[in-house]
């Protein structure tokens, strides 16, 4: 399938994509998609009846500033308008390449735009479901041996994580404060974190509404999930080392989690399925399916410091995960917890088999111990005032590309 809109070659964005996200401009606040560099404000196309067709009887959700709206209409509404778009925008369709006027409203660079948060996170749970990144902690921090704790095989471990402090990509985070334990021997001490990370990780999210009480069957769980982006779960290490216990995270993930802003859905990425790891013991029934239900999306990490050229630090892969989407829906579920319309679920790092595709700096300089050097002779164990992590995330089969485009965020000095 081909456009009319101008693709550069490698561009996350070719016609087979039709992401959404929410654009900013003028006065407006618009859902929108994009093809290569090019955003389309929906609610211009709505505006002129090009929506009129396909008997919504609702346009509001074209007027949204969060896409959740959007979402709930559901997936046998949002393919078809997905595929209306793509019909729209294809070489052979003139209905809206010959009408100058739309054209000119609808269609922006996308430099000319701001994105927005697309949508509105009720609730944000993260996992902890990669193998190899749940080996690394393990080994660093307790026993080499018996790296997993004894649960980690037989269900996806998560935490409930905190909403309000999710933000776009192009949002700058400030160092957060609080207390650490450096020397175990005197108490705490109050102060700026001095162990700022990233974790590299997809993030799903749901439509639809469940009952409290309900849950959803692991083979019916991916109808729930509407489309992927890139998440950065920001964390402090040194403040998470002395506060985690026994609850878990809390202060040292929430100062700020990054996401990119264009929402990929599942069905633009059903031609990067993979067949996930072996699952070994077998999972209890509940969270039993088979089948290809993992994605080959390659990913990587720059960090860019303030006055110097971006480094690429990491490169991982979200084939890599143990548990699968479906899987950690159906775990969230099962005891009866509801879930919403854009709520968001975090894979957890994403760290792959060979050291250079870990997917945080913890692992990446093995707690500190094996320091990156970067090519502007600067070192780094974490992530250091004024640099800015980029994410990256596209998925590549024959001549096809998804992308994700950038998810990006500066660390800015503690207030
Ligand atoms: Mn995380």
């Amino acid at each position: 399938m081909k456009t009319w809109i101008q693709v550069p070659e490698n561009n996350d964005f070719p016609i087979q994509n039709i992401p959404f996200g929410i654009i900013a401009y003028d006065q407006f606040i618009s859902p929108a998609t994009r093809i290569g560099n090019t955003v389309i404000d929906l609610s211009i196309l709505a505006d002129f009846g090009y929506f009129d067709a396909l008997d919504l009887e609702d346009l509001s959700v074209f007027y949204q500033p969060v896409l959740n709206d959007f979402i709930s209409l559901g997936k046998n509404k949002t393919n078809a308008i997905r595929t209306y778009l793509q019909n729209l925008f294809s070489l052979n369709c003139d209905d809206l390449k010959d009408n100058a006027e739309v054209c000119s409203l609808a269609l922006k660079d996308v430099d000319s735009v701001l994105m927005m948060m697309p949508v509105a996170v009720g609730d944000y749970t993260d996992f902890y479901s990669s193998i190899e990144h749940a080996t690394n902690v393990g080994t660093m921090f307790r026993d080499p041996g018996n790296a997993l704790l004894p649960n980690w095989r037989h269900l996806p471990v998560g935490y409930h994580g905190r909403s309000s402090s999710i933000v776009v990509s192009g949002t700058s985070v400030y160092r957060p404060k609080g207390q650490t334990r450096p020397d175990e021997n005197q108490p705490p001490i109050f102060g700026p974190s001095k162990q700022v990370d990233f974790e590299l990780e997809m993030a799903f999210i749901t439509n639809g509404k469940t009952k409290l009480g309900a849950s959803i069957d692991v083979n019916k769980a991916e109808d729930f999930i509407f489309g992927l982006i890139i998440f950065n779960d920001l964390s402090a290490r040194d403040l998470q080392k002395w506060e985690y216990v026994p609850l878990g995270p809390f202060l040292s993930k929430s100062f700020g989690s990054v996401v990119s802003p264009w929402i990929v859905t599942l069905e633009a990425l059903e031609p990067f399925r993979v067949k996930g790891p072996l699952q070994e013991p077998q999972p209890l029934p509940y969270l039993q399916n088979e089948g290809e239900k993992n994605l080959d999306i390659q990913l990587e990490v720059f960090i860019k410091p303030e006055k110097s050229e971006s480094n690429l630090v990491c490169r991982s892969n979200f084939k890599y995960m143990y548990w699968n989407m479906a899987q950690q829906l159906a775990h969230q579920t099962v005891a009866g917890c509801n879930i919403n319309t854009g709520d968001m679920y975090g894979s957890g790092t994403i760290s792959g088999p060979t050291s250079d595709s870990y997917g945080s700096m913890l692992e990446l300089s093995w707690k500190g111990t094996k320091p990156l050097i970067l090519s502007d002779g600067s070192s780094r164990t974490f992530i250091q005032d004024n640099d800015t992590i980029v994410m990256k995330a596209f998925a590549k089969k024959d001549n096809l590309r998804i992308g994700f485009g950038d998810c990006l965020t500066k660390i800015l000095s503690a207030t």
